[in-house]
């Protein structure tokens, strides 16, 4: 066994607050909320980023999102919430195990993912368009 925690809560050997769990999936409250109800959502399986899950896996996986989602604003009745993933180091990932995270948010929670600091220039936006598209698989 690796000494990832998220693969621990998967099989059991750490203590979580599991909200719901699939054979492959499993969603359990963030020890360290940005709001209470704060939700990660992971793979059972360990994968340490998004791109790395089969599409299988992760196609089950939104659909643990949507269902815990839905739970959450009937729940708490949050003003609204929030559907992030980390990926990387640079990208703020703390725990190399992919997960999703759930945050519902309330007025004037003081959380803030704005402002974005960049803008186009003229052409930009279509060559980063070109740039991404060329790589679309099928
Ligand atoms: P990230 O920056 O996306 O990698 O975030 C990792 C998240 O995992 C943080 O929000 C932590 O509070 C949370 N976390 C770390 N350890 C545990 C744990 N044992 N149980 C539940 N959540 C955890
Ligand atoms: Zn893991």
């Amino acid at each position: 066994m690796n000494d990832c925690i998220f693969c621990k809560i998967a099989v059991k050997e750490a203590p979580a607050e599991i909200i719901f769990e699939t054979d492959r999936i499993i969603s359990f409250l963030d020890i360290n909320p940005i709001n209470y109800g704060h939700t990660l959502i992971i793979p059972k399986e360990h994968y340490k980023e998004f791109h790395q899950i089969p599409d299988d896996v992760s196609q089950e996986l939104i659909i643990v999102i949507s269902k815990v989602s839905k739970a959450i604003l009937e729940s708490l009745k949050p003003h609204g919430y929030n559907i992030f993933t980390n990926n990387g180091r640079f990208a703020g990932q703390a725990i190399m195990h992919c997960h999703f995270h759930i945050v519902p948010r309330f007025m004037n929670d003081g959380f803030k993912f704005r402002p974005h600091p960049k803008s186009y220039k003229q052409n930009e936006m279509q060559l980063y368009g070109n740039l991404i598209r060329e790589k679309i698989k099928n």
